[in-house]
């Protein structure tokens, strides 16, 4: 059993923290939000006064929060503290965040003597409370291997994808091809309207053909041919625009950093802001299809080509 502090406890960190809680491990948590931290304290999770207090002592400290502006003051918060009393803790980071500030993130906690790890999620908040997330991970091996059984009490899969911020280069890269893909799928869908063919048909061809993908057969952009799929729930999320949106924005400002060439994720990233930008943030991605069919020059329209004559 280990003593966790847990910062950061909304959509996600909040599931997580009380799936720690549940596999036996003393967590201490805290949010700025003094409704988050009452919403897990039932759950088995102690309630501090601060980050930092959170994390006094504590073998492992796990942030969960929205960028690396946050991350990077709470860790120094975290480390500004612990310099005083027991170094050489386990800093955990599990939010979506810059590979710069990431690295940077690492330094300080190196320098203050803690192991360090990027350890950002897939899975969504379906995920974070199945306890089935995938993690990536990016540090050495020694934090790694340290990390790997907490993070197994959260999720399925932990793959170590190198050092140093090589967690975040893999969910960026990653979701960059799910920004990408759910573009293409989503054309298809309209184009296939706009010729007259059923979505049952394109889905039956398509996801047994080389167009099957993650977006085509998990989250598929029309309703019916996957019941499951936010489609069929008018897009309420699943995964939102506005996190797809800032994945795709941080996978752009990594490929100006490295001067990689990443025309498709220039673009999607541009659809997706004015998308979001029009109100739709709150929205699962896949009803970017709505707006490829306004740009065709339609009212959004949902249902299939026969269905509708
Ligand atoms: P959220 O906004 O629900 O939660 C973030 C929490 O951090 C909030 O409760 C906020 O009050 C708290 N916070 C902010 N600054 C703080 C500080 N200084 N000290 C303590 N608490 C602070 O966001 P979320 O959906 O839980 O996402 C968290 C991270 O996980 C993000 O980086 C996001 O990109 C990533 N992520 C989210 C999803 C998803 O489906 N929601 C999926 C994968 C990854």
């Amino acid at each position: 059993m280990n003593s966790i502090a847990f910062i950061g406890l909304g959509n996600m960190g909040a599931p997580m923290a009380l799936n720690l809680a549940k596999s036996g491990h003393d967590i201490r948590g805290f949010d700025l939000l003094p409704a988050n931290c009452e919403a897990v304290r039932a759950g088995g999770v102690a309630i501090a006064g601060s980050a930092a207090d959170a994390a006094d002592g504590a073998d492992i400290v796990i942030t969960m929060l929205p960028a690396g502006k946050h991350v990077l003051a709470v860790w120094n918060d975290v480390l500004a503290k612990r310099e005083q009393g027991k170094p050489g803790a386990l800093l955990i980071d599990c939010s979506t965040i810059d590979v710069a500030s990431a690295r940077q993130a690492h330094e300080r906690g190196q320098a203050a003597g803690c192991l360090t790890l990027d350890a950002p999620v897939s899975g969504g908040t379906v995920g974070a409370a199945a306890a089935t997330l995938t993690f990536m991970c990016g540090g050495s091996a020694e934090a790694y291997a340290a990390a790997a059984p907490v993070l197994g009490a959260m999720g399925r899969r932990v793959v170590h994808c190198g050092p140093n911020g090589n967690g975040q280069a893999a969910k960026i890269c990653n979701n960059m091809i799910l920004g990408i893909s759910m573009i293409g799928v989503s054309e298809a869908f309209v184009l296939g309207e706009r010729l007259g063919l059923s979505h049952q048909a394109l889905y039956d061809v398509a996801s047994v053909s080389s167009g099957q993908c993650w977006a085509l057969t998990t989250n598929c952009p029309v309703p019916g041919p996957l019941p499951t799929s936010p489609a069929n729930r008018d897009y309420k999320p699943g995964f939102a625009t506005a996190l797809m949106l800032k994945d795709l924005t941080l996978a752009q400002e990594a490929a100006a950093a490295v001067h990689a060439a990443t025309p498709l994720g220039l673009e999607a990233a541009a659809l997706y802001n004015t998308f979001a930008r029009q109100g739709n943030g709150d929205l699962d991605f896949s009803a970017i299809i709505e707006f490829l069919r306004l740009r065709s020059g339609d009212a959004a329209t949902k249902d299939e080509p026969d269905a509708a004559s």
